[in-house]
């Protein structure tokens, strides 16, 4: 299963921002909890365009974590309803671009757009990929019945159920004590 690079990237993304929500993150704690640690995020994924680096900033962006998170719990038509409503609400407008060392690839908006609305686009312009795939059933919510964290299953077979290794090892390691009984 591919999709177009800047799609796989950008899904990437949603994935590693949804998973830096308390609940979901390796240390329990809100892993984007000031400025810095969302600058870092951003750089992680080379993100272009507007940062204002301020409290304001960081507030919309965990409200749009929460927002994505949520898309993770609908089904495929219930996901097409926000992704149109994202696509309408950031006025999006699709166009090829080519910067830095990125082949060309979609953008939607001016790079002077808040952060947040960008980033709202950029997934949901990602998600169209993968809806019109029929692919919706590759984003998913980890099965570790303590984590709220969310997964990209790419693989051949589908089968991917945790969000992370450690997750994994912790629920083969609780099936284990259960079967010892
Ligand atoms: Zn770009
Ligand atoms: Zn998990």
């Amino acid at each position: 299963m591919r999709f177009a690079p800047d799609t796989e990237e950008t899904l990437a993304f949603l994935v590693a921002l949804v998973n830096t929500a308390p609940g979901a993150s390796r240390s329990g704690e809100d892993e984007v909890p000031g400025v810095p640690e969302l600058m870092a995020l951003l750089d992680e994924f080379r993100y272009s365009g507007r940062r204002d680096r301020d409290d304001a900033e960081l507030a919309q962006v965990k409200r749009t974590r929460s927002r994505l998170r949520h898309m993770f719990d609908l089904d495929r038509d219930e996901a097409v309803t926000e992704v149109n409503t994202m696509l309408r609400d950031g006025r999006a407008l699709p166009f090829l671009t080519r910067h830095d060392d990125f082949d060309w690839h979609l953008h939607a908006t001016e790079p002077g757009a808040p952060l947040a609305e960008r980033m709202r686009v950029e997934v949901a312009l990602a998600l169209v990929d993968v809806i019109r795939g029929d692919e919706w059933d590759r984003l998913r919510v980890c099965e570790a019945h303590d984590c709220d964290g969310v997964l990209l299953d790419l693989s051949r077979n589908g089968a991917k159920r945790y969000c992370s290794v450690r997750c994994g090892n912790r629920m083969n390691m609780i099936a284990y004590r259960r079967r010892l009984g």
